[in-house]
């Protein structure tokens, strides 16, 4: 019976497309990583505490042996690992602390940080999606310390999240703290949903990008591009 409801689940509609279809297309519903409103009445060590009991539970139903010395301690290390790790980014507490300084050198051409290497996880398989996020702002009188820049990639990637709405939490989040609009993001990742499973295509890439301000022309992107490509 338990099947009959997941599968009746995932057949309901949202516009137009099954529940299905949005999570093996990869589609998403809103900027916001949709959280509830109580997100956080649970601590930490009290949602750890309940993963565990909740993973042990996937372990034995997919029949393992939870009295195994090698298993046994998964279920905890699992818990840790998603609130501490891979998804502490959902808390907020955990967003980087971010200084302004002046722009003292008068420096007003673009800065790229490029290569930041990120993990993040598909929100509709729960498995990796490994990439590089190349950022890149022009300064309105403020600068930020660079490992911050790359700082903010590695807390919007520690969600379970949807490409195309990381790269737009990283583009939101660079233009609040920078006070402007002229903030780009590049991101090239692959998705180990799409190579290790479903249709196991290892060679493709997704590309998703955010041209925000005075990088919103032919010449600017490409000057940005030139800079990623070298
Ligand atoms: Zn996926």
């Amino acid at each position: 019976m338990k099947t009959q409801e997941v599968t009746h689940k995932t057949k309901q509609k949202l516009n137009g497309f099954t529940i299905e279809d949005i999570g093996d297309d990869h589609l998403f519903t809103s900027l916001d990583t949709p959280m509830k409103p109580n997100a956080f009445d649970m601590s930490n060590q009290e949602k750890k505490e309940r993963i565990s009991i909740l993973f042990s539970e996937i372990m034995d139903v997919l029949g393992l042996d939870l009295n195994d010395d090698s298993l046994k301690g998964t279920p905890d290390r699992v818990a840790k690992m998603y609130v501490e790790e891979i998804f502490s980014g959902l808390d907020p507490e955990n967003k980087p602390k971010v200084a302004l300084f002046d722009n003292k050198y008068q420096y007003n051409q673009m800065l790229v940080e490029k290569n930041i290497t990120f993990y993040s996880n598909c929100e509709h398989h729960f498995v990796p999606i490994i990439g590089k996020a190349h950022v890149a702002y022009i300064s309105s009188g403020k600068v930020i310390g660079l490992s911050k820049l790359n700082r903010i990639v590695q807390y919007y990637a520690k969600r379970p999240q949807v490409q195309e709405r990381l790269t737009n939490q990283i583009a939101n989040d660079l233009k609040t703290v920078l006070e402007t609009e002229d903030v780009a993001v590049i991101i090239d990742a692959k998705h180990l949903c799409v190579s290790s499973r479903g249709i196991k295509d290892e060679t493709s890439a997704t590309v998703t990008s955010y041209y925000g301000g005075a990088f919103n022309t032919a010449e600017k992107i490409a000057e940005l591009q030139n800079y990623i490509n070298n």
